[in-house]
């Protein structure tokens, strides 16, 4: 019998930051088209949260900066066919409002695990002939940028640079590698940014009105896509970065 369109039947997927948000939507689209998903995050009593029932949905507690973790993580894991990067950041401010701490931790969380979580899975892939990455970066990015995101957009600029070196480096040896682009999407970070404006309504209707479509995207909307990208049907995509704003950027 044929397959429904974006099946992931027979593939083994991890997701960093799956806890919450988009990386916990994506545990749920992954699951559902059929993957075996391995869910990491740093929080265990988020990844305690997510649904159980799941056919071999395993959980791990990872902290995306420790190197030694994610070596072991990987190890644990047996071959993984997708990694979907999805664990980051939002730190505000303009430049003269960040610290030099705050800059590094943001390239630590958002760029360097990255770059970290990929050396653990590539040499795997290679030698099973595949597999395929999906970061998560931002609109806020190389595309375009929003006040007081400084550390921000550099960070997710650097996942799209990356994803591209990622994309061409090795699409001889059978790996994809794309990126994700969301615009502001709801999710637990973003109420955590709307409340620490101190002034919620007002804070909200400026995050929705960022957006022409006049609303905020969801976490479904953004899982989709790393369905879309994770799948055969995205076969001949890689070095992508696909944006999904609700016109955000236009
Ligand atoms: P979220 O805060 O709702 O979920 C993020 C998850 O990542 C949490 O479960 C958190 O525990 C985990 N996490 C954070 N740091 C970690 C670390 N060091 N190690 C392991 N796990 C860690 O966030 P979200 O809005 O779903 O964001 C997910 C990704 O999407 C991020 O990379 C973010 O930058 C990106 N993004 C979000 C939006 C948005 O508007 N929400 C827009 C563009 C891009």
């Amino acid at each position: 019998m044929a397959q429904p369109p974006f099946s992931l039947h027979g593939k083994i997927a991890l997701i960093t930051g799956a806890a919450a948000g988009i990386g916990r939507a994506t545990v749920a689209a992954f699951s559902k088209a059929g993957a075996k998903v391995i869910a990491t995050d740093r929080d265990p009593s988020g990844l305690e949260r997510l649904p159980a029932g799941s056919d071999g949905l395993r959980t791990a507690v990872l902290d995306v900066t420790d190197p030694d973790a994610i070596a072991g993580v990987v190890a644990q894991a047996g071959p993984i066919d997708i990694l979907f990067n999805c664990a980051g950041i939002v730190p505000s401010g303009a430049v003269l409002d960040t610290t030099r701490q705050e800059w590094q931790r943001a390239f630590d969380i958002n760029v360097t695990s990255i770059f970290d979580m990929s050396r653990a899975v590539l040499p795997g892939m290679i030698e099973r002939g595949g597999g395929n990455i999906i970061n998560v970066a931002s609109v806020v990015s190389t595309i375009k940028t929003a006040p007081n995101r400084a550390a921000y957009a550099a960070t997710k600029a650097a996942v799209v640079a990356l994803t591209k070196s990622v994309a061409l480096d090795y699409v001889g040896k059978g790996i994809r590698c794309n990126a994700i682009c969301p615009g502001t999407v709801d999710t637990p970070s973003l109420e955590a940014r709307i409340a620490a404006t101190g002034e919620a309504e007002a804070a909200r209707c400026a995050f929705v009105a960022r957006q022409p479509m006049g609303r905020l995207g969801s976490a479904e909307e953004i899982a989709a896509a790393a369905l879309y990208l994770a799948s055969p049907e995205s076969a001949f995509v890689t070095g992508h970065a696909m944006v999904i704003d609700g016109g955000f950027s236009l």
